[in-house]
């Protein structure tokens, strides 16, 4: 077998494939990248026992984009794939990988899309097919898909392709294959069945298993949460909230990552720094230094750049991607529980990466457990109790008799109770970061990181606006919004231009910062953007539309009661109606303060 090798570098692909490597932030090969790479530039056949989450895409694709001859307009490459979601990934993900790759055609093929268009695409020419056992060889069978220059042929998942009875076809196809092409076949476990394929199809084939090596790592308690229902980083942050945690270092898989997640933290009030292999050593050396001395207290890095990091305030460890083997688990989990502590790791599992969990089990030989997100009610909880700590503190340690004398003043001036003046304060105080928490809004699919940086596929794209089925039940506000309700609905003949019109007319604000608009049967609630002063939401109150005061409130502070069935959005939000929403009419300079964008909060109280 070739050399180890630690950079893509190392093994001489072209420049527009590292060029696109480098775009999507990989650092450094994955091991079943590292050991196949050389040998499928060779030309070599390959017997891979590898899981989905090692890299495994990667690891076949580079190569195969690097061999293939673009002024060829001839499909040299097909890769199978058990399911449609498969084929449809692995195209997505090499069509990443050939993003500089000028011309540089791939067509996904699989059952239950129509032929017309993969017809089309087939006669004018592509040079890879990725595609599902059949319609492959409907393909094949009706002299529209052609094999005779054909290079490689990748079998990927190739235990559940023989689990889904597609062996035979496979086999089919293999024999409707040039003889002299190079095979890759890739699978998670290798039963006799596939075994016996390799042996009859397979030439001298380079056979790389990933071994996992074992550890213990009895000090350190660990749990996976199976990713479903929220977003993964509002589950970190629920955890952050929560979990008592000393330092953290927390792993993803890119270096671009790194970087997006450390701000976005940031953004939430923890002090956090990026870590990956961009950063060069004296930066490394002051970033741990800074966690060492409680500067900051999280590290966001790759394996890589964790490498050798030894701190021992590192409470927790959290595995935000799940690494590419047992042995990357067990070197990231043993960044905790360092000189004698306890520490804590926690695995995000999405659902397709279960099986690497089992692995990690197997190879650990000890269970994880799984762990329930603490609830919005818990996180309330947490922020109370900080929060009566904090009044406790400064009572303790601060002179506040000049400020004792104010209050007192107020009280006497304006004749309220004690206990209501401390409640508007603790409100102002509590007003850029609130105590009660929001409901989060679950992931518009299932949640499963974008497979390459900045490349969320379209298919999974959120779209800006729903349309109305989609939007049956009632949403939570985009982030930096919070959502209002008004007692003006559909039954009064409100239209979502008419709200948009008197709410930035009166509150000075830009249409563009109004955000979701829903109309009910006698109410409607409005998205606006966080932090709007008082003086404008309660000059909003006031306003009237369709001969009705508005009485805009929180949603959820109002009395009114609401039943199931006038909840129910009866029409289209003001971003989809098809109508431009009218441009407000500007005031002449009113003398309110402006109201803040969307998003632009002040900053918040570190934990
Ligand atoms: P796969 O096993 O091919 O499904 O890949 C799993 C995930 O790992 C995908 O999101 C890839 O984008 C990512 N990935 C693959 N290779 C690397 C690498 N060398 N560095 C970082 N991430 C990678």
């Amino acid at each position: 077998m070739s050399e180890p090798v630690n950079t893509f570098s190392q093994f001489g692909l072209a420049a527009p494939i590292l060029q696109a490597i480098g775009d999507i932030g990989y650092e450094a090969p994955s091991p079943i990248q590292a050991a196949s790479i050389p040998p499928l530039l060779e030309g070599r056949d390959l017997l891979g026992q590898a899981q989905t989450g090692t890299g495994k895409t990667a690891a076949f694709a580079l190569p195969l984009l690097h061999r293939i001859d673009l002024s060829q307009l001839k499909v040299q490459a097909l890769v199978l794939t058990p399911t449609r979601e498969l084929a449809i990934q692995v195209a997505e993900a090499m069509q990443t990988y050939a993003r500089h790759l000028p011309g540089f055609h791939i067509l996904p093929v699989y059952g239950g899309q129509g032929m017309g268009a993969q017809l089309r695409q087939l006669h004018r020419g592509v040079h890879v097919v990725v595609g599902t056992p059949g319609r492959v060889m409907d393909h094949l069978r009706r002299e529209t898909l052609v094999l005779d220059q054909l290079q490689v042929l990748v079998l990927d998942e190739a235990d559940e392709m023989l689990n889904m009875g597609f062996l035979e076809d496979v086999e089919w196809i293999l024999g409707h294959t040039p003889p002299q092409r190079q095979i890759a076949l890739f699978s998670a476990t290798m039963p006799r069945a596939i075994q016996q394929v390799a042996r009859r199809h397979l030439r001298e084939p380079v056979e790389i298993k990933i071994a996992a090596k074992t550890a213990t790592v009895e000090t350190i308690r660990q749990r996976y949460w199976q990713v479903s229902g929220l977003h993964k980083l509002d589950a970190l942050t629920r955890i952050l909230e929560v979990e008592d945690f000393d330092a953290m270092l927390i792993f993803v898989r890119t270096k671009t990552e790194t970087v997006e997640l450390s701000e976005k933290l940031e953004a939430r009030g923890y002090a956090s720094a990026a870590l990956n292999g961009d950063i060069n050593q004296i930066q490394r050396e002051q970033t741990v230094d800074k966690l060492k001395r409680g500067a900051i207290d999280i590290i966001v890095a790759t394996d890589v750049a964790a490498r050798g990091l030894d701190v021992e305030r590192i409470s927790h460890v959290i595995n935000y991607d799940i690494p590419y083997d047992t042995e990357a688990y067990v070197h990231r989990i043993g960044r905790t529980g360092r000189a004698g502590r306890k520490g804590e790791a926690i695995l995000f599992v999405a659902p397709r990466e279960r099986r690497m969990l089992q692995a990690i089990e197997r190879a650990t030989r000890q269970p994880i457990e799984p762990m329930v997100l603490p609830t919005r009610e818990a996180v309330t909880d947490k922020r109370i109790a900080r929060f009566k700590q904090l009044i406790a503190e400064t009572l303790e340690s601060q002179a506040l008799e000049p400020l004792e004398r104010l209050v007192e003043g107020f009280q006497a001036e304006s004749d309220v109770g004690m206990s209501e003046i401390a409640a508007a304060l603790a409100y102002l105080v509590q007003r850029e970061r609130p105590l009660w928490m929001e409901e989060q809004a679950a992931p518009e699919r299932r949640e499963r990181a974008p497979r390459h940086e900045g490349e969320r596929p379209a298919r999974e794209r959120a779209p800006r606006h729903e349309d109305e089925r989609s939007r049956r039940t009632p949403t939570t506000p985009e982030a930096g919004m919070v959502r209002y309700r008004i007692e003006v609905g559909r039954s009064h003949g409100v239209l979502p231009k008419h709200i948009v019109g008197a709410i930035a007319n009166e509150a000075n604000l830009n249409s563009r910062n109004i955000g979701r608009i829903e109309l009910y049967d006698d109410h409607s609630t409005v998205d606006l953007p966080e932090g709007l002063p008082v003086p404008t939401l309660q000059h909003l109150r006031k306003v009237w539309i369709m001969g009705r005061q508005i009485n805009l409130a929180r949603e959820g502070e109002h009395a009114p009661a609401r039943d199931a069935a006038s909840r129910r959005p009866r029409a289209r939000s003001a971003d989809h109606d098809g109508e431009r929403r009218p441009q407000a009419p500007r005031r002449a300079d009113t003398g309110k303060p402006r109201p803040r964008a969307p998003g632009k909060a002040g900053p918040k109280k570190k934990r």
